[in-house]
């Protein structure tokens, strides 16, 4: 094993000169999107995003998956402005292109060329535009967080996108504008950048200097929906489970979380009573990092459930593709790609 300058561990068949074309299976749509990364991928690599995890890469099926419709528009709008590139920044510049570096192919093996051209883009960002180094990284991030809470003003998502992936904060306090880049995007009536910045964790509930959330922003400056999915955003987390466990969601116009049926039909076990009085003696901390270790797997089941309905109707099941979700494992793959010769 080779490795390469900036040591992103690379394969040694990944230091060929080539053209810059697509990675992703020949002659299929791409099925899924990446939405932190605001791009639309194949099932082989949407397999190798989800083994990396949602905290590197947020998938999402096109079709098949419930899309809140302008988080849909946000990830539509990156991909087709080319937000793939903020990602493949230096495999874009010529003196690089020279030094051999270049993407998987089409053609290629997932594992372990594709899997690992896309661990190296998108979880080492190995070719993501470096700045140049300075003594103080707080600075840089500040410098940053600055140009993203001007630019959500803006409708230029990819800025936007570069800025977050060059390290600016979503939830980033403007200490003399008193607001966040949400509170911009909000009052702006900018609902995609307001998309991406909760994306990439801005809070709809965070205060300004006066206490203002962006939520209110947007409602004084008459952006309704804009304020509605805002709200939305902000419940996304408990909505999301309750829907998983009881299949409803608390509506949100006539206050918040209750669901009476449920409640009154809770018929606690021992085993659950013991459970609960547990939970509750949790700090917040413990608590909030519990509830997003069951949301990921809220969305691991979801996701699942996609993958296996879609991959039914497919004719194009592959041995590669019919073991998505397992952690890469060399030893593995090599015996599965004999098999594929
Ligand atoms: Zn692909």
């Amino acid at each position: 094993m080779t490795v390469t300058a900036g040591g992103s561990g690379f394969h040694p068949r990944l230091l060929l000169p080539t053209s810059g074309v697509s990675v992703h299976e020949r002659g299929k749509d791409p099925g899924w999107a990446s939405i932190n990364r605001g791009v639309l991928i194949c099932d082989e690599c949407c397999s190798v995003h989800r083994s990396l995890g949602r905290h590197i890469s947020i998938v999402k099926h096109l079709r098949h998956s419930p899309w809140p419709p302008t988080l849909l528009q946000m990830v539509h709008t990156l991909a087709s402005n080319g937000a793939n590139s903020i990602w493949e920044h230096s495999l874009l510049d010529p003196a690089q292109v020279q030094s051999g570096r270049r993407k998987a192919n089409p053609q290629d093996k997932v594992h372990p060329i594709k899997s690992e051209f896309i661990r190296a883009k998108y979880q080492m960002l190995a070719f993501v535009h470096k700045l140049p180094c300075r003594d103080d990284d707080g600075v840089t991030a500040k410098d940053l967080s600055k140009q993203l809470h001007s630019s959500v003003r803006t409708g230029n998502l990819e800025t936007c996108l570069r800025l977050l992936s060059l390290g600016a904060q979503a939830n980033f306090f403007h200490p003399e504008k008193g607001t966040t880049p949400l509170h911009v995007a909000a009052k702006a009536g900018q609902t995609l950048q307001a998309e991406l910045l909760v994306v990439y964790g801005a809070d709809p509930g965070a205060p300004d200097i006066n206490g203002r959330t962006p939520i209110d922003y947007a409602r004084q400056a008459g952006h309704q929906e804009l304020a509605e999915r805002l709200v939305e955003c902000q419940y996304e987390l408990t909505d999301r489970l309750a829907f998983y466990l009881c299949g409803r969601k608390p509506d949100h116009k006539n206050g918040h979380y209750i669901i009476p049926q449920m409640a009154d039909s809770l018929d606690l076990s021992e085993l659950a009573k013991a459970a609960k009085k547990k939970l509750q003696a949790l700090s917040n901390r413990l608590f909030e990092e519990l509830a997003m270790d069951v949301y990921d797997e809220v969305d691991r089941r979801e996701n699942d459930a996609v993958w296996l309905a879609t991959q039914n109707h497919s004719t194009l099941v592959t041995e590669r593709s019919a073991v998505p979700f397992l952690p890469v494992n060399p030893e593995y793959s090599a015996t599965r790609n004999q098999v594929n010769g």
